[in-house]
C-alpha cells in the first residue's frame, strides 16, 4: 500500500486546479494539513484583517474535504517542524505544497527533506519569463509582452470528485486559534465569504461587468472592479481559472483586466528577486528621504490622522475608512492616499505598507510592497518621483461624489460639485486639511530632488 502524502495548505486554500493536491492524491492517501505559523524565523505574521478571512477560509475548506470524507488538519507552531513531526507519525513519505515567493519559505522549506513542490500561485511560474539576453524582468511592458507572447497559462483541472483519506491525526479546533476579533469586534462590517464557493461566485458576478472594466475600473464609486484579491491571495481560485473565464466570456475585451493579474505575476516576479521589497527601497538613494519623525507628538498626530481618515481631504479620508470598515480598499484610493502619506505627509512609506498589513483582507507582500514602492517611486518599475496625486484632482476627475458620500457621512449633505473639499475651516465636525496641498506638493518635490543631488 503506499505511503500517506501531506499536503501542506499555505496561500492555496481550494481544490481545484490544485497542483500540489493532484500529484499528492496520485501518490497517496492524503493527509490535509493546513499550520498556523508565527513563529518561524523571519516569517511575517499576517495582519488582523487576513487573520479575519483565515478563520473563515479554512472553515470553508474544512467543509469541503469533510464532504468527500476527510478534514482539514489543523497544527500550530514552526511549519518544519510540524509537518518533520507529522509525518514521523503518521508515516508519510512526502509533503507536497505549492511553491510561494514570500521570502521567509526557501528557508523553511530547506529544512524538509522529502518536500515535492509545485506550481500553481501565479498565471506563468517566476524566473520562467526571461529578457533578450537571459536575465530577469524588471519592467513591465516587456514583461507584459513575454507573458502575452508564451501564451495562455495552462487549463485550470477541477476540484477532484473523489479522495482517499488517510487517518488523520487530532489537531486543533479552529475557534482556539483566536483570529477573529473579540472586544471590539472591528469585522463587523466586512462584508465577504471566504472560501472556494465565495471566490467562485465573485468571479462569476464580475464576469458581465468585464467589458466596462477598462473604462470604468478607476472610478471609486461604482463597483466595476472584481473584488477577488482576498480569493486569489488566500488561493480559493487559481489566478489561471480567473484567466480563463475571462477570456471565454470577453475574448478581446477581457484583455484590460488579465492584464492586471499580470500586472499580479509581476508583483510575485519581483518579489522573487527581491525579497526584502517590503522593508528596503530598491533604488538605495530613497533611504535618504528626510523623512516626517513619527515618534514625535507632531508627526505622530499626522500618521493617526491618515489612519483615522481624518485629513480633512474627504477622497483620501474616504479611502481610510473604507480600508477600516471593510478591510479593502478601491486601488485608485490605494494609490492617492499612499501618496497622500509619502509626499504631502513626508511619512516613511514603509509606516503605510505596514498599516495595509494590518488592515487589508488582501494584504499580499508581494503586491503590496510592489504598490507601495511604485507609488514612493523607488520600485523596480515605478510612477516617477515628481508624481505627485492631487487628492481634490483625483476626486473630480474620478468622481468620487458617492464614494465620500459612503464612507465621509459628515459631508453627505454637499452637492457633487462641492464635496471634494478641502473646507478651510473644517465643516460640521469633518476637519479642516491638516496639511496644505500646494505646500506639500513643494516641499515633497524638493526632497525628492535633494536626493538626486
Ligand atoms: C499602495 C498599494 C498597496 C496595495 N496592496 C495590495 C495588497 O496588499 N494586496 C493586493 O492584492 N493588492 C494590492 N494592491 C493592488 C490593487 O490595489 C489591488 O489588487 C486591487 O485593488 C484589488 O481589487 P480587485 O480585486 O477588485 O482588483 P481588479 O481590478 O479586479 O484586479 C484583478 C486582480 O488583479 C490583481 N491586481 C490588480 N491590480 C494590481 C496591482 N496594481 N498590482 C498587483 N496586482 C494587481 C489583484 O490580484 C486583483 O484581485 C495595492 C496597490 C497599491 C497602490
Amino acid at each position: 500500500m503506499a505511503a500517506p502524502q501531506i499536503l501542506w495548505f499555505r496561500q492555496d486554500l481550494r481544490l481545484a486546479d490544485q497542483a500540489a493536491l493532484a500529484a499528492a492524491a496520485a501518490a497517496g492517501p492524503l493527509i490535509p494539513v493546513y499550520v498556523l505559523d508565527d513563529e518561524s524565523a523571519g516569517l511575517r505574521p499576517m495582519g488582523g484583517a487576513a487573520r479575519w478571512w483565515l478563520h473563515h477560509s479554512l472553515a470553508s475548506l474544512d467543509a469541503s474535504l469533510r464532504a468527500l470524507g476527510g478534514q482539514l488538519l489543523l497544527l500550530r507552531g514552526k511549519s518544519a517542524e510540524v509537518l518533520a513531526r507529522l509525518a514521523a507519525q503518521t508515516g508519510a513519505s512526502a509533503v507536497h505544497a505549492l511553491r510561494h515567493t514570500e521570502p521567509w519559505w526557501p528557508a523553511i522549506e530547506a529544512m524538509l527533506p522529502n518536500l515535492r513542490l509545485h506550481e500553481g500561485t501565479t498565471l506563468l511560474p517566476p524566473g520562467l519569463l526571461k529578457t533578450k539576453t537571459g536575465g530577469r524582468f524588471r519592467v513591465f511592458t516587456p514583461y507584459w509582452r513575454a507573458h502575452t507572447a508564451w501564451g495562455p497559462p495552462p487549463r485550470p483541472r477541477p476540484a477532484p470528485a473523489r479522495i482517499d483519506f488517510a487517518a488523520i491525526p487530532a489537531g486543533d479546533r479552529l475557534e482556539n486559534w483566536r483570529l477573529l476579533p473579540t472586544n471590539p469586534d472591528w469585522a463587523q462590517g466586512f462584508d465577504w465569504t471566504p472560501g472556494e464557493a465565495g471566490a467562485a461566485a465573485a468571479l462569476e458576478a464580475f464576469l458581465p461587468r468585464l467589458a466596462a472594466y477598462d473604462v470604468r475600473r478607476d472610478f471609486p464609486s461604482e463597483a466595476a472592479t472584481s473584488c477577488l484579491s482576498a480569493h486569489l491571495h488566500f488561493g480559493e481560485i487559481s489566478a489561471a481559472a480567473c484567466w480563463h473565464a475571462a477570456v471565454d466570456a470577453a475574448d478581446e475585451a477581457a484583455t484590460a483586466w488579465t492584464r492586471q493579474l499580470v500586472w499580479r505575476d509581476f508583483a510575485h516576479e519581483t518579489l522573487d528577486q527581491f525579497p526584502h521589497s517590503a522593508t528596503a527601497p530598491h533604488r538605495p538613494e530613497f533611504d535618504n528621504m528626510p523623512w516626517t519623525d513619527t515618534d514625535s507628538a507632531a508627526g505622530a498626530a499626522l500618521l493617526t490622522a491618515w489612519q483615522q481618515g481624518c485629513t480633512g481631504y474627504p477622497l483620501v479620508d474616504a479611502g481610510m475608512r473604507q480600508l477600516w470598515a471593510c478591510g479593502w480598499m478601491h486601488n485608485r484610493v490605494r494609490m492617492v492616499t499612499a501618496s497622500f502619506l509619502v509626499k504631502h505627509l513626508l511619512i516613511d512609506w514603509r509606516e503605510g505598507e505596514r498599516w495595509f498589513w494590518d488592515t487589508l483582507v488582501d494584504a499580499d507582500a508581494a503586491n503590496n510592497a510592489m504598490g507601495w514602492q511604485w507609488v514612493m517611486g523607488s520600485g523596480v518599475d515605478s510612477a516617477p518621483y515628481y508624481r505627485i496625486f492631487a487628492p481634490i484632482g483625483q476626486s473630480e476627475k474620478f468622481e468620487a461624489a458617492a464614494y465620500i458620500r459612503r464612507w465621509v457621512p459628515e459631508l453627505a449633505g454637499l452637492r457633487d460639485h462641492e464635496i471634494h473639499g478641502p473646507f478651510e475651516r473644517g465643516y460640521r465636525g469633518y476637519p479642516a486639511p491638516i496639511v496644505d496641498h500646494k505646500w506639500a506638493r513643494e516641499r515633497a518635490l524638493g526632497a525628492y530632488q535633494g536626493l538626486r543631488g
